[in-house]
């Protein structure tokens, strides 16, 4: 799955800056036909300024021809922050004695959710410790029905994607049968001696266990999966190699890729001194290359932005490639109930509120969707990828993202950014083709009029 060895020979063979050879793999990024291992040992050794805004130019180019201006939005959800791991990096590690330990209750599971729904929001990543027991399991399939049963007012959870520890075939076939979205898990590492050196102890130190446990969710039919590296314990550049084998090889394998790639990078942790001073950390300029290379290398692959990072850096990213960000997070369980700063999992860089977010991302063009269309229509997988590939997923995903964010203004918005809203979409609408313009009018009057759930 990971060919250790060829990524090391590909990056030795891959040093020098060849502006020749960057600007032969920039032009067959354009064809958005993804890229080799090769390609982007090529492309992570740039450094001139031309050639990096170069990258740059195109991984726009790219992600406008693929995504559009489309931003898929969602916050994450902790129900619990036991763990029996020890990652040097984490907050939750078993032996954090400083740290306040929770497991929400299933009432303050539907509470907590109940804030998230009155903040407008849809689609949800629920998070939690492992505990690797039959009961913290079964308390995570609670946890996901009291999450879809909680309505208030106009709204609810539509999507439930959940970002929790490895699982046995048979557990993964419960965790699908719960419908859940995507399964996430970040590798953290591809480097086996790193990984090594920084997961202690607990099962989360069997490296096989987690490398494979993505396969053990396909077959259980878990076809939209989230893979990712935690950036700060090896070279960058390695773990982008290994990224792109994992995805080659899931493709070959179930003849689809992640639905997702994450970019995390390791945030100061309470406890954690390692978390302050990571091996390897990546710096502004690096991470804007990881994600300009990642959107060439996967066109078709969602890139997630947690608010780990600012503002800044989120904006700049968002141009290059990133097509999901969080809002408004807390990393904390019962986080969105009330403030427990020493419960929390990492810093967060990005502290605005969800209203915030969307009027800062619409006021710079992008349509904030919290849509969840092809999750619910079976549009999931292979089959999503093939309408992607065949260049549908803006005739589909352009009307119903319009649609959840004029819901979005209509019961969640403050009035300014209602305002920038209404100005976006009416723009919008003047870009769209005739025949799109009009579906999206008659969405969106239904919306006017009351209708909730409205997609194409
Ligand atoms: N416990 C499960 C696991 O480790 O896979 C799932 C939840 S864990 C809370 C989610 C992710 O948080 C981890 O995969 C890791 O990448 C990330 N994380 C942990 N500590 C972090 C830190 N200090 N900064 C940024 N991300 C961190
Ligand atoms: Fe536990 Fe996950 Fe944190 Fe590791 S990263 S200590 S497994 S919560």
């Amino acid at each position: 799955m990971i060919n250790y060895e060829n990524i090391i020979d590909t990056l030795a063979l891959n040093q020098n800056e060849d502006a020749g050879k960057i600007r032969e793999v920039l032009a067959k990024a354009k064809e958005a036909k993804g890229l080799a291992t090769d390609d982007i040992a090529t492309l992570a050794t740039i450094n001139d300024p031309e050639l990096l805004n170069e990258l740059f130019q195109t991984a726009k180019w790219v992600k406008n021809q693929i995504y559009g201006n489309r931003l898929v939005l969602f916050a994450p959800l902790y129900i619990a922050n036991y763990c029996t791991n020890e990652c040097l990096y984490c907050a939750f590690r078993a032996s954090n004695k400083t740290l306040k330990r929770s497991a929400l209750t299933q009432e303050e599971v539907a509470h907590e959710t109940t804030q998230l729904i009155d903040q407008g929001q849809k689609r949800i990543l629920l998070v939690a410790g492992e505990t690797h027991t039959e009961a913290g399991f079964q308390y995570i399939l609670d946890a996901i029905k009291t999450i879809y049963a909680t309505k208030h007012k106009n709204g609810e959870i539509r999507r439930i994607n959940v970002n929790i520890a490895p699982l046995s075939l048979d557990n993964f076939k419960r965790l699908h049968d719960a419908e859940i979205g995507t399964y996430q898990l970040f590798q953290e590492t591809y480097h086996p001696k790193v990984y090594k050196q920084v997961h202690i102890s607990g099962k989360k130190a069997d490296y096989n266990w987690r490398l494979t446990a993505i396969d053990r969710a396909m077959q259980a039919g878990i076809d939209d999966v989230g893979i990712g590296v935690l950036f700060g314990l090896a070279d960058w550049r390695f773990e982008l190699l290994a990224l792109l084998q994992h995805s080659q090889y899931l493709d070959q394998h179930f003849g689809v890729g992640p639905h997702t790639i994450s970019v995390p990078r390791i945030e100061p942790a309470s406890g954690s001194d390692f978390a302050s001073n990571p091996p390897h950390a990546v710096n502004d300029q690096d991470f804007a290359k990881i994600v300009a290379i990642l959107r060439l290398a996967v066109p078709f692959t969602g890139l997630i932005m947690s608010t780990r990072e600012t503002p800044e850096t989120r904006r700049k990213t968002l141009e290059l490639g990133v097509s999901q960000i969080s809002a408004g997070s807390r990393t904390n369980p019962g986080g969105y109930s009330e403030s427990e700063a020493d419960a929390c999992q990492f810093s967060l860089g990005d502290h605005r509120s969800i209203d915030e977010v969307i009027r800062d991302v619409a006021s710079l063009g992008y349509i904030p969707s919290f849509c969840t269309a092809c999750y619910r229509l079976g549009r999931t997988g292979e089959h999503f990828m093939d309408l992607a590939k065949a260049g549908k997923i803006k005739s589909m995903c352009h009307p119903n993202a319009i649609a959840t964010f004029q819901e979005y203004l209509e019961d969640y918005a403050s009035q300014e950014t209602t305002d920038v809203g209404e100005k976006l979409i009416k723009q919008e609408l003047s870009n769209l083709p005739k025949n799109t313009a009009t579906l999206v009018n008659k969405m969106l009057a239904k919306i006017k009029s009351g209708e909730r759930d409205v997609y194409v």
